[in-house]
């Protein structure tokens, strides 16, 4: 794999769409789109109507907060399953969500493993999906980590794929950040970089996501935990889109905006 993996956050199977979308609105009614929404997603694209709204339902988990279970695909070591841990209950600094290591049925599954194209590098499920995968798979692929890898990689990257876990897209997808990007250099670099189809380029860095699925921050944040790094390369300006590195303050509002705690008892 390249030094730095891109993350692709993980995609149902098609079969499973419709289903996964009904159960996270039914979980979190405000995972519905906003009707403008909906109605864009009805009338571009193709396939059934209901695949095409499923596309655009969110997939957060309830504002009541979010209580998981974690365990590990693989003999990691009880100090590195800590590590992870420790990094993934970042993000409950501001907001209502707890990760808790489990050997039993686990929420969140990890593994490690290097096995490209599918299932290697860095990726996790979005959200509720992860109730639609197979026990045995994982929802969240950390390839190579261990106890070597520095501390700034498990604030980059597992604090990332616990944002996507968490419900939370790529911030560069949206439409400030993706403007910004030169479709054919785009292509072309990330062809030589990961081995992507123009398809794929598309899918993950092209094509902007609806404005209104997106709660919570009204300005692009290129800092924010959930944006790549993207390389001056592949910009129409030649400056690079610089990517986050750890929850940024803004994330830990919005992810508190999501997952609000409950008031403190009155004195
Ligand atoms: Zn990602």
């Amino acid at each position: 794999m390249a030094k730095n993996p891109v993350c692709v956050p993980k995609e149902l199977p098609r079969s499973k769409w419709v289903a996964a979308a009904q159960m996270a609105v039914k979980l979190n009614p405000a995972n519905r789109p906003h009707a403008t929404v909906a109605a864009h997603a009805m009338a571009i694209g193709t396939g059934a109507p209901r695949e095409r709204l499923a596309l655009v339902v969110g997939k957060r988990w309830p504002a009541s907060g979010v209580r998981l279970t974690v365990g590990f695909l693989d003999d990691a070591p009880s100090d590195l399953r800590a590590r992870i841990l420790l990094h993934m209950n970042a993000w409950a600094k501001s907001a209502n969500v707890l990760f808790v290591e489990t050997g039993t049925d686990p929420d969140v599954r990890i593994a490690r493993v290097d096995s490209p194209p599918d299932d290697g590098g860095y990726w996790s499920y979005v959200g509720t999906d992860i109730r639609h995968i197979g026990k045995s798979k994982q929802t969240m692929n950390l390839e190579g980590f261990t106890m070597k890898t520095p501390e700034s990689e498990y604030r980059r990257v597992v604090r990332h794929e616990t944002g996507h876990t968490l419900g939370f897209p790529h911030e560069h997808m949206r439409r400030q950040l993706v403007n910004r990007i030169d479709r054919a250099k785009a292509i072309k670099y990330f062809a030589k970089s990961d081995g992507w189809s123009a398809r794929q380029v598309s899918d993950q860095v092209l094509t902007p996501l609806e404005e209104s699925t997106i709660l919570g921050t009204t300005r692009a944040d290129q800092r924010s935990i959930m944006c790549y790094d993207l390389p001056g390369q592949i910009t129409k300006d030649g400056k690079p889109i610089i990517g986050g590195v750890d929850i940024t303050p803004q994330d830990y509002r919005f992810a508190a905006s999501i997952y609000p705690r409950p008031a403190a008892p009155a004195r």
